[in-house]
């Protein structure tokens, strides 16, 4: 850090102060995990200085053998890790990942066949008229994914995102009384509105998804399924999710994140069958730049990281924090959406504490418990206060937290959720941003919180 202090101390101070903060507060936020040093070490290296536009072998520049060998290498390891036909490892980042993976299929389903159709061999032959024609096949596509209340991820077709600007979309939710996936409604619905695209995945759901009757539901209207395991990826890594629950064998695209439960470097990954690999190795330039040379390096090291054992070992003990977590919640009187987890996280439902999940976050942090607000199925307060707080294990169970630390975490959660009060308007009605919580909950919990951390 001294020779970033040189230069911009600013970033330098920056840099410790987040340290300082991650090392001193509880890290529940799902989507969140601790890089091991040799991944961090791989990311700050000159690999980041080479541009590389293309793929291994067939580049836009020269002098790329070194990329060529991590790009290799990176992707050797995905597709051994999760028995995949092939590995795509360039994407920048989630978000990337999906886009890769819907132009793929685009590209698949609707521009070769329309080529072929015009007697041309690529899209630049295309007169300026049936570029209009193909170009409004594109946009009368569809995709049908989860709501986002229930769990499902803005990427999944959802207006704020480019998602949801390329496709029609329709979403499934769950059950309304048991908050679980039903399969029946997500088929009727697929029956209905005959998508290209049938989604599966979540950032939200606390549970395990049928990945088998997923694939056959597609099969049956005769959509591509494309699963987004950004979130659960470590538990696949892991073996936890295996059989119906290991989204591989069935989906014909799988894409992920590197950063969350995987616990690589922030970044994205696409998977897919033989059937889709020339189409997904278009990324770039299609979707993408250049590659990051350093971070595509820094994906192979912790992919080589979960082929081990340990990792293995890692993955249990996050769904085993998880349901000691939830347990320890629910016999504080919490409610959890679904009434439990059995994958990373668990999302509780404020209401009864008389808070939003604006409030409930904001009180927590005050105590550094690091947590973010969520949605819940059918979320009275909107996206932007809403009624949940999500909670995952994978950032702990990296800090060597046990399930005997998760009573403590779950007490010190209710606690704070407990003793914090919504502050009404100066209207009088029941405010959704402002609450009170008293200095000895905060001092207390982070007390208790700063000597289970103490011990790590
Ligand atoms: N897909 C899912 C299911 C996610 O939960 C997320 C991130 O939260 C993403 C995609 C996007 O990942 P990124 O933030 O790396 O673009």
């Amino acid at each position: 850090l001294s020779a970033i202090e040189a230069v911009e101390p600013r970033i330098a101070a920056a840099t410790r102060a987040e340290l300082a903060d991650q090392r001193s507060s509880l890290k529940l936020i799902a989507s969140e995990n601790y890089a091991s040093l040799p991944v961090l070490a791989t990311m700050g290296t000159w690999l980041s200085d080479k541009y590389a536009e293309g793929t291994v072998g067939h580049r836009f520049y020269a002098g790329c053998q070194n990329l060529d060998t991590v790009e290799s290498v990176a992707a050797e390891h995905a597709r051994e890790l999760f028995g995949a036909d092939y590995a795509y490892v360039q994407p920048h980042s989630g978000i990337d990942a999906n886009l890769v993976a819907f132009w793929s299929i685009l590209a698949h389903h609707v521009e070769t066949p329309a080529l072929a159709e015009h007697g041309v061999k690529g899209v630049n032959d295309l007169s300026d008229a049936d570029w209009e024609v193909l170009r409004r096949r594109f946009g009368d596509q569809r995709l049908l994914g989860m709501s986002l209340d229930a769990g499902g991820h803005l990427t999944h077709g959802f207006r704020p995102n480019v998602s949801g600007k390329m496709f029609h979309q329709r979403s499934y939710g769950t059950d309304p009384e048991t908050q679980l996936l039903d399969y029946d409604a997500v088929a009727a619905s697929a029956r209905e509105f005959k998508p290209l695209i049938l989604v599966a995945g979540y950032s939200a759901y606390p549970r395990r998804v049928n990945f088998a009757k997923m694939r056959e539901i597609a099969d049956e209207v005769g959509a591509v399924l494309m699963v987004d395991m950004a979130h659960f990826a470590g538990l696949v890594a892991g073996k936890v999710f295996t059989g119906d629950e290991d989204p591989v064998p069935h989906a014909h695209l799988v894409t992920t994140t590197t950063h969350k439960s995987l616990r690589g470097p922030r970044g994205g990954m696409v998977l897919a069958t033989k059937e889709y690999a020339a189409d997904v190795d278009r990324g770039c330039p299609m979707v993408l730049g250049g590659p990051l040379g350093n971070v595509m390096a820094a994906k192979a090291v912790a992919l080589a990281e979960a082929r081990t054992p340990a990792f293995q070992d890692y993955a249990q003990a996050v769904v085993d924090n998880a349901q000691a977590l939830a347990d320890g919640l629910l016999r504080r009187g919490a409610t959890l959406v679904t009434g439990g987890t059995d994958n990373h996280l668990v999302l509780i439902d404020v209401r009864n504490f008389g808070l939003t999940g604006r409030q409930a976050e904001a009180a927590l942090l005050d105590a550094g418990i690091v947590t973010n607000r969520n949605a819940v199925p059918g979320d009275p307060n909107g996206a932007w206060y809403t009624t949940g707080v999500r909670l995952g294990t994978p950032a702990l169970t990296s800090r060597g937290f046990t399930t005997s630390d998760m009573g403590a975490v779950s007490d010190m959660i209710a606690d704070v959720l407990t003793s914090a009060t919504a502050r009404p308007t100066k209207e009088g009605k029941p405010g959704k941003a402002r609450y009170d919580l008293s200095a000895d909950v905060v001092e207390t919990t982070r007390a208790a919180a700063a000597e289970l951390l103490g011990t790590r």
